[in-house]
């Protein structure tokens, strides 16, 4: 896999869109990679990683998108 900008080797790829990306065109973003319901409050809480693989490409949703199929 190539780097999406420069079409050298990439070293990962994007989190969120799966373009590769190399070490100079990487960035990061938090990822939502996991929501759960709480067994104390029975909300919905969400793991992030605050430094995910971004290709600087792609725009992720900034804001918490409603996942009503999930309720
Ligand atoms: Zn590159
Ligand atoms: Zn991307």
């Amino acid at each position: 896999m190539d780097c999406w900008v420069c079409e050298r080797t990439a070293l990962g790829a994007c989190r969120f869109c799966g373009r590769g990306t190399c070490r100079e065109h990487a960035k990061t973003q938090p990822f939502v990679f996991d929501v759960f319901r709480g067994n104390k409050h029975q909300m919905l809480r969400a793991l992030v990683v605050e430094d995910a693989l971004h290709c600087g490409v792609c725009r992720p949703r900034g804001d918490p998108v409603d996942l009503p199929e999930l309720e």
